[in-house]
């Protein structure tokens, strides 16, 4: 039974990315569209091809660059084994390794994120105007 109003369940975010690469901070976005009253899941899903979201370090941007580094050190921007024409397939190859959504526990309107984490967007092809869309899924007895 799920006895908390009915309040939109799903959410969507727009973000401006300013760079081809990049790893922009969207926790407090997120964390904005929870209803205070809402226990469950909060699935954070990316609709795109080049872009990823994941879930890391928030304190020391250094990591962020350091992730970034890393990957385009795995996956180069050209490689003679591609061959999609549209000639952004290092952004594909890293969207798919990091993913198109995470799901982060909600207890009372309040993200469990870990003390050291937040939800990053991850831009590989950009800059551009890009989505996020937010599901929440309540908790069975909430
Ligand atoms: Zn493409």
């Amino acid at each position: 039974m799920n006895a908390m109003p009915r309040e939109p369940l799903q959410g969507e975010l727009t973000v401006k990315t300013g760079t081809r690469t990049e790893l922009v901070n969207v926790t407090r976005k997120v964390a904005e569209i929870l209803p205070a009253a809402f226990s469950g899941i909060c699935h954070v899903f990316v609709p795109h091809t080049t872009a990823a979201v994941t879930i890391n370090e928030n304190a020391d941007p250094d990591v962020g660059h350091d992730i970034l580094a890393e990957i385009g050190r795995l996956v180069p921007d050209h490689n003679p084994v591609f061959r999609h024409a549209e000639g952004n397939s290092a952004a594909h190859v890293k969207a798919a390794l990091l993913g198109s959504g995470v799901s982060i526990p909600v207890a009372r309107g309040k993200l469990m994120l870990g003390t050291w984490q937040g939800i990053f967007f991850c831009e590989f092809d950009g800059p551009r105007s890009r989505r996020i869309v937010v599901q929440l899924t309540p908790a069975p007895d909430s």
